[in-house]
């Protein structure tokens, strides 16, 4: 069991203009989900509650599989949703977004296609931890439109992945370090569409009634035409391993572990095996194809490489360098990871962990930077 103290609440609504409500949600112990169905008469419903069912099963794993597990959980939906509609005809054109996340151990692991969303909200900040795959964040990131044209664009809703679609899917994976006080708020288009990230923000860090903060948002999105349907799921993380604890009588019944196991005995066995299957050049090509995020002359910084050194040898190098000093980020959860290293996939998912993760963990005034954007 792991440590990471949560709450939640979750709710439906089939808005004001649509007849069915083609959207669903799980809401677990630790694993949650929004999907938004799409695909005429009953096939969107079919789609996305299909899909859902191979997540839920996530739930009764332990924490840490069902972490593992979450991207290939989100392909088997795809997977089932795209023989159901082989298989029948009225379900032809059916698809699904889905955004899921497991938390475990003080991180949100997200697997995620589609529009649908899932923001952190992180003392006065939100971000946007889901990637939109739709036309216009396409076209935006090729610099054919500006966010806010994006916002407004008649063709805002067209996907450029969905689970059903194709045999095989292409699925956003990110693993987030959260801290106590954290809150996720996973949510259909019908909501971010309709609010403004700054409204989502500050709704869902309004009180600590979750059910209210559910009921509050959906009520604005109907109240301003509720144009689609709406679903909104609120995580609240009260602690996470390693943090000092709540009075005790609040985790009473919940094991916790002293801390997260480290980066590096795993990075070690990985290093070890590596080097037994693909000797040493193998290993230095893996090196030099990952990257995470550390500590260079008390700065955050990125390399390139594997968070190790063998003797003499160091199997990474710094690949880009930020403003901001390791000693100004306030939570010492974050800090402590930093000093260890964070993983990620790819320079792009290093930036993000960086703007996603680090950046709202130091106080207003360090964050100017002087890094250009
Ligand atoms: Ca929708």
């Amino acid at each position: 069991m792991s440590g990471t103290l949560i709450r939640s609440a979750a709710l439906t609504d089939v808005g004001r203009s649509r007849e069915r409500n083609e959207d669903a949600y799980f809401e677990g112990q630790r694993v949650f989900a929004v999907a938004d169905g799409l695909g005429g008469h009953r096939a969107g419903e079919v789609a996305s509650h299909l899909a859902l069912e191979s997540i839920e099963s996530l739930d009764d794993l332990d924490p840490k599989r069902a972490a593992r597990d979450i991207v290939d959980a989100v392909r088997r939906g795809n997977r089932s949703v795209y023989e159901r509609q082989q298989k029948d005809a009225t379900l032809k054109g059916m698809g699904t977004t889905m955004t899921a996340v497991v938390i475990s151990e003080g991180y949100a692991h997200l697997a995620h296609v589609g529009d649908s969303r899932c923001y952190l909200i992180r003392g006065e900040t939100i971000r946007q931890i889901s990637n939109d795959h739709t036309l216009v964040a396409r076209m935006v990131s090729e610099g054919k439109l500006t966010p806010d044209q994006a916002e407004v664009h008649p063709q805002r809703s067209v996907l450029t992945r969905a689970l059903g679609a194709d045999k095989d899917v292409d699925v956003q994976e990110t693993n987030l370090v959260l801290a106590p006080g954290d809150r996720l708020v996973l949510c259909s288009d019908g909501l971010s569409g309709v609010l403004a990230e700054s409204e989502i923000r500050r709704y869902a860090s309004d009180g600590a009634d979750l059910d209210e903060i559910c009921r509050k948002l959906i009520d604005t999105a109907n109240e301003r035409g509720g144009p689609d349907n709406v679903t909104a799921i609120v995580i609240d993380v009260q602690d996470t391993p390693g943090e000092p604890g709540p009075a005790p009588a609040a985790i009473k019944g919940l094991g916790r572990r002293a801390r997260r196991v480290p980066v590096r005995p795993i990075v070690w066995t990985m290093l070890i095996v590596g080097v037994v299957v693909g000797g040493w050049f193998g290993v230095r090509t893996w090196a030099n194809g990952s990257y995470y995020v550390g500590e260079d002359n008390g700065k955050v910084v990125i390399y390139r490489g594997l968070p190790v050194e063998v003797g003499v040898l160091s199997l990474s190098s710094v690949e880009e360098t930020t403003e901001i000093e390791v000693e100004d980020v306030t939570n010492p959860s974050i800090r402590r990871s930093i000093e260890e290293g964070i993983r990620a996939d790819s320079l792009e998912d290093a930036r993000r962990i960086v703007e996603v993760q680090i950046e709202p963990a130091v106080p207003i005034r360090q964050t100017s930077r002087s890094t250009p954007r």
